[in-house]
């Protein structure tokens, strides 16, 4: 019999880096008191629009530990957007977030970015890039399965110039991807993906998608229980003694389209009951 520290060791972990897109909702402070309660840190990358008017409970959130990045100013495609105007998306959205830091008195851990719908400006317009093996992969009917585009890779990117050029300008406002370790994801080695500065994730929650028309879930997401399933379904996988590590696409959405905030909570919950732990990734 192996000593308890040792086969504790060889356990296979289950590790989430929680980063919540499309902060800060009306349910911003209520997940950010969800989440201190059960001890998960998190990322909530914000839209730079709506941080003038929810700068108590962010500040309030930096304050607790929890780390406030950038997800652009407005939410547009940036593949269908022109180079500068992404550039000014990510650079006023930036001024928002060191505003809020200085008003925390807190040292920025890191400055992260997390392109709209992972949408890294690479294509010639959004409706190419959700059409791309990534973008069927997380938006369009996809179930987290990798599929490969023709030169072997994923993101089949039309607009490399353009995708190059805003990754440099990340680069210039000092924004770096964390140190991600192991990542089960194995497309993630493709495409130069983790050399990129944005920060990325490895498969979508489709937490928002239960009672939305129009919205190109993949046909097992119907209600609750489709998502709730979906997400034991990725950390159960390939259970095989392998650590299974990912970075969940998930949101801080309540408002006239969407309200997941319930979802939100159950999601987590059923992680932690699956036994999955929640880090923060190491920042470069
Ligand atoms: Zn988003």
């Amino acid at each position: 019999m192996a000593p308890a520290a040792q086969m504790q060791a060889k356990a296979p972990m289950k590790i989430a880096y929680l980063m919540v897109d499309d902060a800060p909702s009306r349910d911003f402070a209520g997940k950010v008191r969800f989440l201190r309660d059960r001890s998960v840190p998190a990322v909530f990358f914000c839209l730079g629009k709506d941080i003038a008017a929810n700068e108590k409970p962010l500040v309030e959130a930096i304050s607790a530990g929890f780390v406030i990045g950038n997800h652009a100013w407005s939410h547009g495609k940036f593949s269908d957007m022109p180079l500068l105007d992404c550039l000014k998306e990510i650079a006023i959205a930036d001024k928002a977030v060191r505003g809020l830091y200085a008003k925390a008195g807190a040292k920025r851990p890191a400055n992260l970015f997390r392109f709209p719908y992972l949408d890294k400006g690479g294509h010639q317009n959004g409706g190419e890039y959700f059409n791309s093996p990534f973008g069927r992969m997380f938006m369009n009917k996809g179930n987290g399965a990798p599929l490969s585009a023709s030169n072997g890779g994923i993101m089949a990117y039309t607009n490399l110039e353009k995708k190059q050029a805003i990754q440099d300008f990340l680069g210039v406002l000092g924004y770096a991807q964390p140190k991600f370790n192991g990542l089960s994801a194995e497309w993630y080695a493709l495409d130069g993906l983790r050399a990129d500065r944005d920060t990325i994730a490895t498969y979508n929650t489709w937490e928002y998608a239960p009672g939305r028309l129009g919205l190109d879930a993949p046909a097992h997401i119907k209600d609750e229980n489709g998502v709730l399933a979906h997400v034991v379904a990725q950390w159960t996988q390939n259970e095989n003694g392998k650590h299974i590590i990912h970075i969940p696409l998930i949101h801080d959405r309540k408002d006239a389209h969407i309200d997941s905030s319930e979802l939100f909570r159950k999601v987590v919950d059923m992680m932690l009951q699956i036994g999955v732990e929640f880090l923060l990734p190491r920042f470069a």
